[in-house]
C-alpha cells in the first residue's frame, strides 16, 4: 500500500488548556526535525520542491502530506521516536470523484492492507464536508455492505471490530486503520533543559531517555580520565548520546577532564570513600556546567542500592554538594527493568561494550556502603590544598561536542 499521509495522534498534551496551541506547536516543530532527517537536501532541489512533507494542525490532529515519493519505514521509525505523538496512522488519499469510485478505493485497501480477510471490521465515516451527498451513517451501512459483498469471509462487529475502517470526507477522502504506537510523552522543548550525567553504562542513557520524554530538552556531561579511560570509552559515550539523541533533539555534550582530580582523590582519601567523594565531585561540576548552559536539574541514572554508591546513605551525600534539583527516573527500577528498557530505545548493544570507564578504575574493593556525610566532609578537607586550582582546570577542559 502506498500511503500518502499520516495523521498524528496525541493524547496528553490535548488536555493542556490554554496551553494546548504551544504544545502543538512545538509537536509541529519535533514532527517537522524528525521528517527532515529522511530527506536528502540536494533531491528537494532537483524535484524543484521546498519540502517533501507538509505539517498542519487541524481540529486536534496533525496531518503530514507526503509530498514525494519517501521510504516509509524509515519515516515510521523517525516519527517513532518524537514524544508527544501516541500513535501514527498511515492513510491513504482518494480524491472526491463519486461515491462509486470511493468503495473501490476502499475495497482495493481493505484487499491489499489485509490480505487474511477472517477479520471483524467496522466502518467509522466522518463527513467534515456537509454538502456531501451521504450522511456518515449511510456511508458505513452502503461502504459495510459492499465490502460484505466483495469479502464474504468478513463480518462486522460494531462494539469490539478487529479492523477500525476510517473514512474521512475532507476536500479530498481519508481512508485510515492502522496505528502505529508512538512513544508518548511530551514534545522536548516544553519543559526546560536538564544536564544528564552521562557514562558509558547502561542505566545514564535511559535516565536521559525518560526525562526528554518528559518534554525535557537535554545537555549531557561525560567525565573522562585519559589515560585510564580511553578514546573507545569517550567514542562509546558519544555513540550513546546519538541513540539517546534520536529522541531527544540535538545534544551538547560535555567532555570534561577529570583524571586529575580523580588522582588527587586516590592519593588524599581514604580508598573506602573514592567513589562518594569522586561522584561529589562529579555533581559539583555537573551543577556548574548546568548553570552555565540554564539547565534547570541534574539526571543520573541512579537507583536505590544498586551499587555501594547508590544506598540511601551514598545518595544523601552526593546530593548534599547539589543545589540544583537532581532528577532520578531509575531510582524505584531493578537493572533487569532498565536493561529491558535499553533495548527498546537501543542503547544496550552499546552500553555493554567493555570499555571501562572512570568509576571501574578507581573502585575499591570494599567501598563504604553507609558513609556518613561529616566524615566523608572531614575526608574532603585533605583535598584542600590543590583541589580549587584542579577543579578550575577541569572545568577548563570541557570539549563541547555536538551530537545528532
Ligand atoms: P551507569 O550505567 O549509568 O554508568 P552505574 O550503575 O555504573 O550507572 P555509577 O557508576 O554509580 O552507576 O554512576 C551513577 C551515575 O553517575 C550514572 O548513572 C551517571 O549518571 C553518573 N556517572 C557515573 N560515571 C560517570 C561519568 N564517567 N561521566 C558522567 N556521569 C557519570
Ligand atoms: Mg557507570
Amino acid at each position: 500500500m502506498k500511503y500518502t499521509a499520516f495523521l498524528i495522534k496525541y493524547a496528553e498534551i490535548a488536555i493542556k488548556g490554554k496551553n494546548r496551541g504551544l504544545f502543538e506547536d512545538a509537536l509541529v516543530k519535533q514532527i517537522k526535525y524528525a521528517l527532515k532527517k529522511s530527506i536528502p537536501s540536494q533531491d528537494l532541489e532537483e524535484k524543484g520542491l521546498s519540502d517533501w512533507f507538509e505539517v498542519t494542525k487541524a481540529s486536534g490532529r496533525i496531518y503530514i502530506e507526503c509530498l514525494a515519493d519517501y521510504d516509509f519505514d524509515e519515516v515510521a521509525g523517525n516519527l517513532r521516536c518524537v514524544f508527544g505523538i501516541t500513535g501514527i496512522c498511515p492513510v491513504k488519499h482518494v480524491a472526491d470523484e463519486g461515491f462509486d469510485r470511493l468503495s473501490e478505493e476502499v475495497i482495493r485497501y481493505v484487499d491489499e492492507v489485509y490480505p487474511d480477510k477472517h477479520r471483524t471490521f467496522k466502518v467509522n465515516a466522518r463527513r467534515a464536508r456537509k454538502d456531501y451527498p451521504l450522511n456518515s451513517q449511510e456511508i458505513n451501512m452502503e461502504l459495510g455492505g459492499r465490502i460484505l459483498d466483495r469479502f464474504p469471509e468478513m463480518k462486522v462487529d460494531v462494539h469490539e471490530p478487529e479492523i477500525w475502517l476510517n473514512i474521512e470526507i475532507r476536500e479530498r477522502i481519508y481512508i485510515y486503520s492502522e496505528t502505529i504506537p508512538g512513544p508518548g510523552g511530551m514534545p522536548v522543548g516544553t519543559n526546560g533543559k536538564g544536564m544528564l550525567l552521562l557514562s558509558g553504562g547502561i542505566d545514564s542513557p535511559v535516565a536521559g531517555y525518560m526525562i526528554a520524554k518528559r518534554g525535557v530538552k537535554i545537555d549531557a556531561v561525560y567525565f573522562h580520565a585519559p589515560p585510564y579511560t580511553s578514546e573507545r570509552a569517550k567514542q562509546k559515550v558519544i555513540d550513546l548520546a546519538k541513540t539517546v539523541a534520536k529522541y531527544s533533539g540535538p545534544i551538547y555534550l560535555h567532555v570534561i577532564n577529570f583524571t586529575d582530580i580523580q588522582m588527587e582523590i586516590y592519593e588524599k582519601c581514604p580508598k573506602d570513600e573514592l567513589t562518594i567523594i569522586m561522584r561529589r565531585y562529579m555533581m559539583r561540576i555537573a551543577e556548574d556546567l548546568a548553570k552555565q548552559s540554564e539547565c534547570l536539574g541534574l539526571i543520573t541514572g541512579e537507583s536505590i542500592g544498586q551499587v555501594a554508591s547508590q544506598t540511601m546513605q551514598s545518595l544523601n551525600c552526593t546530593n548534599e554538594v547539589c543545589t540544583l534539583p537532581v532528577y532520578r527516573p531509575l531510582i524505584g527500577f531493578d537493572k533487569q527493568e532498565i536493561i529491558e528498557r535499553s533495548e527498546q530505545i537501543g542503547t544496550y548493544a552499546t552500553s555493554i561494550l567493555p570499555y571501562e570507564d572512570c568509576c571501574t578504575i578507581f573502585v575499591a574493593k570494599h567501598p563504604v556502603t553507609k558513609p556518613n556525610l561529616n566524615i566523608i566532609k572531614r575526608s574532603e578537607k585533605r583535598l584542600s590544598e590543590r583541589i580549587d586550582e584542579l577543579y578550575q582546570k577541569a572545568l577548563e577542559s570541557d570539549e563541547v561536542i555536538i551530537v545528532r
